[in-house]
C-alpha cells in the first residue's frame, strides 16, 4: 500500500511505523480493531530499524529513580511490564518461526571501575526485589570471555538477548498486514483534529477520519505540539567492521555487553557468510548532525578497550534519534480522550515499546490497569534548546565523573 490519498476511516489512526506503532497496531487489529498505520518515511526507518538491538528488562530509568518517584510496589508493577515487553518480542518472533532474528543470548554488564562491591549489591537488590538471576564473573574469569584489562568485574543477564532489529520491524509490518492493518508510507501527518467525537488526521494527500489517535513519532517530529515539545531528541551512534578473524578472538562472549557508565560502551558480535564483524555503539549527544570522523572516533573508543582491534576497518557508519522525557521514562497515556501518545522510549526502546504496545491496546479496547502504571510519567515541556544544551553539558559532566571513577 501507498502513501495516503483520499479519505479513509478507522476505529483508530496510528501516527509512526516504529515499534511503538507497529506494536499497538498489531495489538489493536488482534483485537478487532480497524486500523490505519501512517509513517512518515519507510516502516522502521527511525530508531526501530537502526539500534544496537539489545533486548532487556527495564527502563531508560533506573530502578532506584523509579522506586523514588512511584513507591517500591509500583515500581515491581512497571518491572513487570517491563519484562512481558522483552518477552512479547521472543514470543512474536518464536511463534513466526523467525528464530534467525536472535542473534545471541545473554547480557554481560561490566563495570570499568575498582568497586565490585557496589555491582554485587546491584545485582543482590536486583535479584531480592525483582526476582532477577543474575551471575556474578570476577576478573579472572572475565578473561575468558573477553581479552581486555579493562573490566573489573560483570554480572550476566542471561533471559536478555540481542536480534537483528530491522528485521523484526519488518516482521511486525508483515503480522500488521496480515492482520488487516492499512499501511501508509511516505506519509507524513502534518495535524491532528478533532469535531464532535471523530478526530481528523492529515497529510499533504489525504485524511483520516478515526475514533481514536495514537502518537508514537519518537523524536522525528510530531503533528501534535504538546507532545513533541515533551520530547528531547538525544542522538547516538553506532558503527559496523568489515568481518575480522581477530574479533572473534577478542570476544568471545556472544551476548550483549555493555559498560555500566551513564553513556557507556554498548557491542556485540554480528556474524554473517562473511565472517564476524563487531557493532559498536556508544556516545549521546544533543548534536543533530553527524561528526565527519565518525568512524575514527568510534575506532578510538573500541582500542581503548580492545588495543588489538585498534585498526579494524569500520564498513558502515550511523546514528540515530532517540527520544528522552524529562523524566526518562516512556510517556505511554491518554492525552484527550481518545488521543494517546506513546513516546520516550530513550535507548530502551525494544521492550518498552512492545509494553507500551499492550498498555495502549488495553486501554483502547476498554482496560486502563496497565495505562494507569505510567500515569505519573506526564508529558512536560523537555525545554526546547535550553534542554538540549543542559542535558549536553550534563553528559559532559557524568563522562567526567565516570573518568574520575576509573583512575
Ligand atoms: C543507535 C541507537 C541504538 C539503540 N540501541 C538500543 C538497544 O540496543 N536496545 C534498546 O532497547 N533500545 C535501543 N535504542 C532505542 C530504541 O531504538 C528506541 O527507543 C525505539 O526504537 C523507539 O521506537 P519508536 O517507535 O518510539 O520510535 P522510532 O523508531 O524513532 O519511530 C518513530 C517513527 O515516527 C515517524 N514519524 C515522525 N513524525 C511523523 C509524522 N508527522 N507522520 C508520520 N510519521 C512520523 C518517523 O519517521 C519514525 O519512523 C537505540 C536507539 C538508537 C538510535
Amino acid at each position: 500500500m501507498g502513501s495516503l490519498s483520499g479519505q479513509e476511516e478507522a476505529d483508530v489512526a496510528v501516527i509512526g511505523g516504529g515499534l511503538a506503532g507497529l506494536t499497538i497496531a498489531r495489538e489493536l487489529c488482534e483485537r478487532g480493531l480497524s486500523v490505519v498505520l501512517l509513517e512518515a518515511s519507510r516502516i522502521g526507518w527511525g530508531a526501530s530499524g537502526r539500534n544496537g538491538g539489545f533486548v532487556s528488562p527495564g527502563y531508560a530509568q533506573g530502578t532506584a529513580a523509579i522506586e523514588r518517584c512511584v513507591g517500591r510496589h509500583k515500581a515491581s508493577r512497571l518491572h513487570a511490564l517491563s519484562v512481558d515487553g522483552m518477552n512479547y518480542v521472543e514470543e512474536t518472533i518464536a511463534k513466526a518461526g523467525r528464530e534467525d532474528i536472535i542473534a545471541g543470548r545473554g547480557w554481560l554488564h561490566l563495570i570499568r571501575h575498582k568497586r565490585t562491591d557496589a555491582l554485587r549489591q546491584w545485582q543482590q537488590a536486583m535479584s531480592d526485589r525483582y526476582g532477577a538471576t543474575l551471575e556474578f564473573v570476577d576478573r579472572p574469569a572475565l578473561q575468558a570471555l573477553l581479552d581486555t584489562q579493562k573490566y573489573h568485574a560483570g554480572v550476566i543477564d542471561p533471559g536478555c538477548f540481542h536480534i537483528d532489529p530491522l528485521a523484526y520491524c519488518e516482521l511486525l509490518l508483515e503480522l500488521c498486514r496480515a492482520g488487516g492493518v492499512r499501511v501508509h508510507e511516505e506519509t507524513r501527518v502534518s495535524g491532528v483534529s478533532r469535531s464532535g467525537q471523530t478526530y481528523h488526521v492529515k497529510s499533504s494527500d489525504g485524511s483520516v477520519r478515526a475514533k481514536s489517535v495514537v502518537v508514537a513519532t519518537s523524536a522525528y517530529g510530531g503533528p501534535v505540539g504538546a507532545i513533541e515539545r515533551s520530547v528531547l531528541p538525544v542522538a547516538t551512534y553506532v558503527v559496523v567492521s568489515r568481518p575480522d578473524s581477530r574479533i572473534g578472538e577478542a570476544i568471545r562472549y556472544r551476548g550483549c555487553i555493555t559498560d555500566q557508565r551513564r553513556a557507556g560502551d554498548y557491542y556485540r558480535i554480528v556474524e554473517d557468510e562473511a565472517g564476524q564483524r563487531l557493532l559498536w555503539g556508544g556516545r549521546i549527544t544533543t548534536r543533530r548532525s553527524q561528526p565527519a570522523q565518525l568512524s575514527r572516533l568510534m575506532r578510538g573508543d573500541i582500542a581503548g578497550v580492545y588495543p588489538q582491534l585498534g585498526d579494524i576497518e569500520i564498513e558502515y557508519t550511523w546514528s540515530g534519534l532517540m527520544g528522552y522525557a524529562r523524566h526518562k521514562m516512556p510517556i505511554v497515556g491518554e492525552i484527550r480522550p481518545g488521543l494517546f501518545a506513546a513516546t520516550a522510549f530513550g535507548g530502551h526502546g525494544l521492550n518498552t515499546t512492545a509494553a507500551a504496545g499492550l498498555a495502549i491496546a488495553d486501554a483502547i479496547t476498554g482496560s486502563k490497569e496497565r495505562l494507569a502504571l505510567f500515569e505519573d510519567y506526564t508529558m512536560a515541556w523537555g525545554g526546547g534548546i535550553f534542554g538540549r544544551i543542559a542535558t549536553q553539558i550534563e553528559y559532559m559532566r557524568l563522562r567526567l565523573v565516570d573518568y574520575i571513577d576509573e583512575i
